[in-house]
């Protein structure tokens, strides 16, 4: 099946351009997801194609107009929901966020620029909002692309075999374990012996107690999410550290 994803922007040839390389060019070229792209300048009525307009109440800056908006929604064939608005106000986006759009037919991703959107556009349009982080950009192309590559490369065929989305961080709620590769020495530092020996069952348990080490260390958050240590994780941790107690960074 193919992930249809639909943006509203201002700058579609800086979506596109992005969307044409790297693993999101080949995805598309393998038919993993289509990208449609949409101007809604396109959808005005006026002779100078305005999109943006002063804020009712006063204050710097201009707000996207609402009906150039909704109308490229509402006319645009085949588009599908969820339309999801890019904004610093949405939920945050993460690994979840990506894995539930990814199991869609497809969905559509509205950008901002200035300072966003008029409320009534999203209050008739839009059905979520969603964040990349809590900072300001200039406009939603960016947080787009964030989330279609986030997104696409959880689809089955995405990624080429040399690539992989199953290991990765947050892919089992944890950070991903160290990675290395030759030579076996840079600068003093050699790549741990354990990843020498040829030993593949020892290597996963290694690997596995570096994220857990490094996720307790980095992203207590992540642990606490998963209801603490389990016993198991606790004893892979203590053969290659320290022992850690399973009630602890509960
Ligand atoms: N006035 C808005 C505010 O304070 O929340 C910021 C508007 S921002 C300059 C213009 C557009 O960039 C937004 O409408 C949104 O589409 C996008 N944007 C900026 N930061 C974002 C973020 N952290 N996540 C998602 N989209 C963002």
């Amino acid at each position: 099946m193919t992930l249809r994803i639909d943006v509203l922007t201002l700058f579609p040839e800086a979506v596109g351009q992005y969307a044409t390389t790297s693993v999101l060019g080949r995805a598309r070229e393998r038919g993993v997801f289509e990208l449609h792209l949409h101007d809604f300048r396109d959808a005005t009525d006026d002779p100078h194609r305005t999109v943006d307009d002063t804020p009712f109440g006063g204050g710097a800056g201009m707000v996207l107009r609402a009906e150039p908006i909704i109308r490229t929604i509402e006319e645009t064939p085949g588009l599908c929901r969820p339309v999801i608005a890019l904004s610093p106000s949405g939920r945050t986006f993460d690994h979840d966020v990506a894995r539930e759009l990814s199991g869609l037919d497809g969905f559509t991703l509205l950008c901002g620029r200035y300072e966003g959107f008029d409320q009534r556009a999203l209050d008739l349009a839009v059905d979520d909002e969603v964040s990349i982080g809590d900072f300001v950009l200039a406009g939603g192309e960016l947080a787009a692309l964030c989330v279609i590559e986030a997104v696409v490369r959880l689809l089955p065929g995405a990624l080429g075999n040399d690539e992989s989305s199953v290991e990765e961080s947050f892919g089992d709620g944890l950070l991903e374990y160290p990675h290395y590769t030759k030579p076996a020495s840079v600068r003093g530092l050699d790549v741990p012996e354990i990843l020498r020996s040829g030993d593949h069952a020892r290597i996963a348990r290694w690997r596995r107690a570096q994220a857990l080490a490094r996720t307790i260390e980095r992203r207590p958050d992540l642990i606490a999410r998963r209801g603490g240590l389990s016993a198991q994780d606790a004893a892979i941790l203590a053969e290659f550290a320290a022992p850690v107690d399973p009630r602890e960074n509960g």
